[in-house]
């Protein structure tokens, strides 16, 4: 079955950006109930449970399994990998990724323009859901939004960079400021 991972820093660590009861209530509570409501539908499916849980969402719409279920992997599996990526992504150990930062300065014009870019959709997003970077199936690096737990997995692109704009992954120290926390957030991506 899927397992929540530690975080392997210290809820403090990404202070004062990204407050350490925020981290705590976030990895702890949140992450948790989704691996643990994931598993709750995966019992059902045992011989897919083999699979790794980006490859489940990435072959998501030919899984067989009822509509219902469908559902509930799009939504609980969605959050158990969304949220492995965010953290991973902010591990204060991560270190800039020189050939990204190249790739996204010749896509977008300037990594300060991607930034820009980024950030308007995060902040522009309605409602809960993430901000994506993505590699598309043509190799294109794109900006863009999806609401809930859905991942661009499913798309058939490849995630690299995301940022989690419901409110539980800020409310508690930004309250209804998204874009104060988008604004804290860069400072704990050392990748671009
Ligand atoms: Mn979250």
């Amino acid at each position: 079955m899927f397992t929540l991972t530690p975080l392997g820093y210290d809820y403090t660590a990404l202070e004062p950006h990204l407050d350490a009861a925020t981290m705590e209530i976030h990895h702890d509570k949140h992450h948790q109930t989704y691996c643990d409501n994931f598993n709750k539908v995966m019992g059902i499916y045992p011989t897919l449970t083999q699979k790794p849980a980006e490859e489940i969402l990435r072959e998501l719409n030919d899984l067989a399994v009822s509509d219902e279920d469908r559902k509930k992997i799009r939504n609980m599996g969605g959050g158990y990998v969304n949220h492995n990526f965010f953290w991973e992504e902010i591990n204060p150990a991560n270190q800039k990724n020189e050939k990204l930062t190249a790739e996204i300065s010749e896509t977008f014009g300037s990594v300060e323009k991607f930034k820009e870019l980024f950030t308007a959709t995060a902040v522009g997003h309605f409602g809960s859901g993430w901000a994506w970077l993505v590699r598309d199936e043509n190799n294109t690096l794109k900006i863009y939004s999806l609401p809930n737990q859905d991942s661009p997995l499913t798309m058939g692109h490849t995630p690299l960079l995301t940022l989690d704009v419901w409110e539980h992954a800020y409310y508690l120290k930004y309250q209804n400021r998204r874009a104060e926390f988008v604004k804290a957030w860069w400072n704990v991506i050392k990748l671009v």
